[in-house]
């Protein structure tokens, strides 16, 4: 039997399992198809890709930057040069903190973190039980699994549904509200602008990211992830699904309208829906940890709402389990 079982391959599993595979033996499982969870890309066509996830990281804290820019040494993150348009009039523009992307896609770092660990993908945790001090799973391919240790990532709402019977804390009666985020991704015939984003300043569309711009790859299309603000997705998240074309033609339009750029012909558009996107209200807590029955949680609503968040969260929960 194995040391530990992670739950989630983004920045906050891929982490903790990056640090505990140093002393113990483990795996990882993730519903999704790849590793990076909210960090995520998607690929359009073999070489063109949008990170329809988290944009970019402007890393804060000391401790953080050190990370980043070992990264940068080893060519796994790079700085996102170009043009980045500023229209947002309620907030002040972050000029001193870099914009750091992924050198293949913003998965790039989880992915890098998790190279030497046995990564289970498309499979889902469905239901968690201790006996005896073994952690007992069940899994959405109908497998049964036993560890010692749990260690959880996921968003508040699904960790809360997952382990509330056996995670006997104040956080977990809180209300940790998750926004949610409505992101597009367009394809349109070339214009090539001379930009790289833009941040706007409106009611329903948040922000546009020139994917050709981060020259990961060379196009004859222009590639676009357009993202709504929260406060429209909020309203709109849980008919998403049904009208996902009606949605994402509302941001199109909006793109247009704010940036004045030439309206090519869209050739492709794919909406995805975050339902739960980011917390904005920290916890007094950076993670979980409960000895006797080796149950952990990790994640970066517990510190705030960026990939940064996460990575401290696995941080402070290694300190715990070393203790
Ligand atoms: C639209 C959007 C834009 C963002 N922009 C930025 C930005 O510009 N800068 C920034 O720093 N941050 C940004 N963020 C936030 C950033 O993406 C997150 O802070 C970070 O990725 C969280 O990492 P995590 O590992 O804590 O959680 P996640 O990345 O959510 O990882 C959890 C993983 O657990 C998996 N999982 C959940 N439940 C189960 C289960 N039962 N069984 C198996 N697997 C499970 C999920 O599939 C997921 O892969 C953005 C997020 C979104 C959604």
């Amino acid at each position: 039997m194995k040391d530990f079982c992670i739950i989630g391959s983004g920045i906050s599993g891929s982490t903790i399992a990056h640090i505990l595979s140093k002393k113990y033996s483990l795996d990882v499982y993730d519903k999704a198809r790849g590793a990076g969870g909210r960090s995520s890309n998607k690929k359009f066509n073999q070489s063109e890709s949008f990170d329809h996830g988290l944009q970019y990281i402007s890393p804060k804290s000391t401790q953080f930057k050190r990370f980043i820019n070992n990264l940068i040494t080893k060519k796994i993150v790079k700085k996102w040069p170009g043009k980045h348009i500023f229209l947002n009039k309620d907030k002040k523009e972050d000029k001193k903190h870099a914009k750091i992307i992924g050198n293949k896609g913003n998965n790039s770092v989880s992915k890098y973190l998790l190279k030497n660990i046995n990564c289970i993908f498309n499979t889902e945790l469905i239901k968690i039980s201790n006996k005896d001090k073994i952690w007992e799973l069940n899994f959405s391919d109908g497998t049964k699994k036993f560890y010692k240790s749990l260690i959880l990532t996921c968003p508040f709402p699904q960790l809360k549904k997952l382990s509330k019977k056996y995670i006997k804390h104040s956080f977990i009666n809180k209300k940790v509200k998750m926004d949610a985020n409505i992101t597009v991704m367009m394809v349109t015939k070339k214009v090539k602008p001379n930009i790289s984003s833009y941040f706007f300043s409106d009611e329903i569309l948040g922000w546009a990211a020139y994917e050709n711009s981060k020259k990961r790859f060379k196009s004859d299309y222009d590639l676009w992830t357009l993202q709504s603000t929260y406060k429209w997705a909020n309203k709109v998240i849980n008919k998403n699904k049904i009208n996902k074309l009606d949605n994402a033609k509302i941001l199109i339009n909006k793109f247009f309208e704010l940036t004045n750029l030439k309206k090519n012909k869209v050739v492709h558009i794919q909406n995805h829906g975050w339902k739960y996107s980011s917390n904005s209200k920290p916890l007094n807590i950076k993670s979980y940890w409960n000895s006797s029955i080796r149950l952990g949680a990790c994640a970066d609503w517990f510190v705030g709402s960026r990939l940064e968040s996460g990575w401290l969260s696995a941080k402070d929960l290694s300190l715990k389990i070393k203790k």
